[in-house]
């Protein structure tokens, strides 16, 4: 599974990496990208879904099952 976070809709709320904070980095504003390219390592896809579930802005995809 590989995720993507698109930087034009992402506002910097930082929820995606309170919840998972293997998945993603953030910069000193809250602003996120994808951690390790955006591959979620076997046993985070549930983490991973719920982090997208909870973006307020609808900027985390899945870009590959
Ligand atoms: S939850 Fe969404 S809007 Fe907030 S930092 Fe993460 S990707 Fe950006």
């Amino acid at each position: 599974m590989r995720i993507v976070v698109d930087s034009e809709k992402c506002e910097g709320h930082n929820r995606c990496y309170s919840i998972a904070p293997e998945l993603f980095d953030v910069d000193d504003y809250g602003y996120a990208t994808e951690a390790n390219g955006g591959v979620v390592p076997e046993g985070m896809e549930d983490k991973a879904r719920l982090a997208i579930d909870n973006c307020p802005e609808y900027a985390i995809t899945i870009v590959e099952e």
